[in-house]
């Protein structure tokens, strides 16, 4: 700056104008220049104070502010982005279990502690170009920019709490187990603006807190003010009835041989206005209600109907189906009872897979009923495995007969060694229990190939097959049948060629 003027002043000076104009243009000059350093300044001094204003100052993430602009910014891209209507921004929003009794007990100091190394772990574990955010307390927020589903976006709500998960914390000296729920809402479904998505997503964190789902996403029953509960609750015990529902069949194939070992039925609701629903858009609801019984009853004796069927038709396998915690009460009992004597079926070929959480939960009446079932000679399976906080004491305890890793870990296989080293421990610890080992969300064929060297059993996803209708099921998975390479599913498919062929 000083040798630009100098430089200006010189110039003057070659111009012929007199000492005393040379002295005012000099003067001149010099005023210019003061006034752009400090202008310079001020703008470096507003910017500082403007992403101040944006930053929590306790953990460096962003705080509310940010989390606004940014949010306001990507939802007004919307219009474009939502084609199908299902993908857009998703807003996590996270909140610590117990976390007033560490502030209350140790004191702020050992909270504000806390807060950093949970903030540095979201940061972590939070997917590129997502904005995470402290809103206050021991509320956070992760803010997904590029469009998710609201199944990806449970996706990630479970990898967070993943990361929460891996590794305990400490404050003063003290070790923390910290646990945590995850409310989601995703646009345009769950709202077009900020304020909606949080609004939402705080329901949400509020359930899966109540239920201890872990996480949850929202669903327009929740809102307080909604009479859309009562109308899907009545809808859904009507589509029971009316043939609405339907199971799709997603085949579970030996890691070795890539011959069939199973089928995991999967529920699908097909909706008269609303389309086919996948279960994350229902089955929360129905969970928190006892039509749930209901339902479970007709997932059971359709699933084992129609493997019933298919033994009929040459195709001789199990068949297995997912069991909500909230059924897991002596009725359910019955209802295995009743299928199984239906479709004179034996119990060996019937695999129950139960989450991680729902043996973790209050345990007691749970733990018995799942023992009984396996008395019987049902088999059971730890379903999620790794996403949740299941104790390996309890894992002993069960009469459990598989682990399926969660799909989180088998997606990231391929990513590098800290992720394979995840894969490799969870296969290692399934074997040393003594139980076989199953891969959900296996999507290619290099996964599959390092799974199956890491001495993972079963291998189950896109790449294997698709959730398809019991009838094509049949077609492609007979014995003798030549499954042709290409889509393998009923539902839209990219997937490559199907094991067998290749
Ligand atoms: P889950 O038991 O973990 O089932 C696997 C889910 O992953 C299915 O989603 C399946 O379509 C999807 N999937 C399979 N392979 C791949 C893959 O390679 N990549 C990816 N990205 N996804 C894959 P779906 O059918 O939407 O089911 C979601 C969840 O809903 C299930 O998770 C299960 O917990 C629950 N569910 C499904 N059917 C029933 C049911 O009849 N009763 C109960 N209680 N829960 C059910
Ligand atoms: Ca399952
Ligand atoms: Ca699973």
């Amino acid at each position: 700056m000083v040798e630009t003027s100098a430089a200006l002043a010189a110039s003057a000076a070659e111009l012929g104008l007199s000492p005393g104009e040379q002295l005012l243009v000099a003067a001149g000059v010099v005023a210019v220049a003061v006034l752009v350093s400090l202008l310079v300044l001020l703008r470096r001094q507003h910017r500082r104070q403007n992403s101040l204003l944006r930053t929590d100052p306790l953990t460096g993430l962003g705080n509310r502010v940010l989390l606004a602009e940014v949010g306001e910014r990507v939802l007004a891209a919307l219009p474009e982005l939502d084609g199908d209507g299902r993908h857009g921004p998703g807003l996590l929003l996270l909140d610590l279990d117990g976390f007033k009794d560490v502030n209350d007990t140790l004191g702020h100091a050992a909270g504000d502690a806390l807060l950093v190394q949970v903030a540095r772990r979201l940061d972590d574990a939070a997917p590129a170009g997502a904005v995470v955010a402290r809103l206050g307390g021991d509320e956070f927020a992760v803010l997904l920019t590029t469009p998710v589903t609201t199944a990806q976006a449970v996706l990630h709500g479970k990898r967070l709490l993943a990361a929460l998960g891996a590794g305990g914390f400490s404050a003063d000296g003290v070790d923390l187990d910290i646990t945590s729920s995850v409310g989601v809402a995703v646009a345009p479904t769950a709202g077009r603006t900020i304020g909606e998505l949080l609004r939402h997503a705080d329901l949400a964190m509020y359930e899966a807190k109540r239920s201890r789902a872990g996480v949850l996403p929202y669903t327009a029953d929740l809102a307080p003010e909604s009479s859309d509960a009562l109308t899907t609750l009545s809808a859904l015990r009507q589509a029971m009835d009316q043939g609405e529902l339907t199971l799709l069949y997603q085949p579970v194939v030996d890691a070795r041989t890539r011959q069939l070992c199973a089928f995991e039925a999967l529920l699908r609701w097909q909706h008269p206005t609303r389309g086919l629903l996948t279960p994350v858009e229902f089955l929360p609801l129905a969970e928190r209600t006892t039509l749930v019984s209901p339902l479970t009853r007709w997932v059971v004796l359709t699933a084992v109907r129609q493997a019933a069927a298919w033994r009929r038709a040459g195709l001789d396998t199990t068949v297995a189906v997912n069991i909500s915690a909230s059924v897991l009460e002596p009725g359910l009992l019955g209802i295995v009872d009743e299928a199984l004597a239906r479709g004179s079926w034996p119990p060996e070929q019937l695999v129950l897979e139960i989450t991680e959480t729902a043996v973790a939960s209050d345990a007691g009446e749970a733990l018995e009923v799942v023992r009984t079932l396996g008395e019987r000679g049902v088999r059971i399976s730890v379903d999620d495995f790794g996403a949740g906080y299941t104790s390996l004491g309890q894992l002993r305890e069960l009469t459990v007969h598989q682990l399926k890793v969660d799909r989180q870990f088998v997606t990231d296989l391929l990513g590098g060694p800290e992720d394979e080293a995840i894969a490799a421990s969870i296969i290692d610890l399934g074997h040393r229990l003594g139980l076989r080992v199953i891969a959900e969300g296996v999507e290619s064929g290099a996964a599959a190939d390092r799974l199956r060297d890491l001495g993972c059993d079963e291998l189950q996803g896109y790449w294997v097959g698709r959730p398809m209708s019991a009838d094509l099921a049949l077609e492609r998975w007979q014995p003798g049948a030549a499954r042709a390479a290409g889509a393998p599913g009923a539902e839209v498919s990219a997937s490559p060629t199907s094991p067998a062929t290749g």
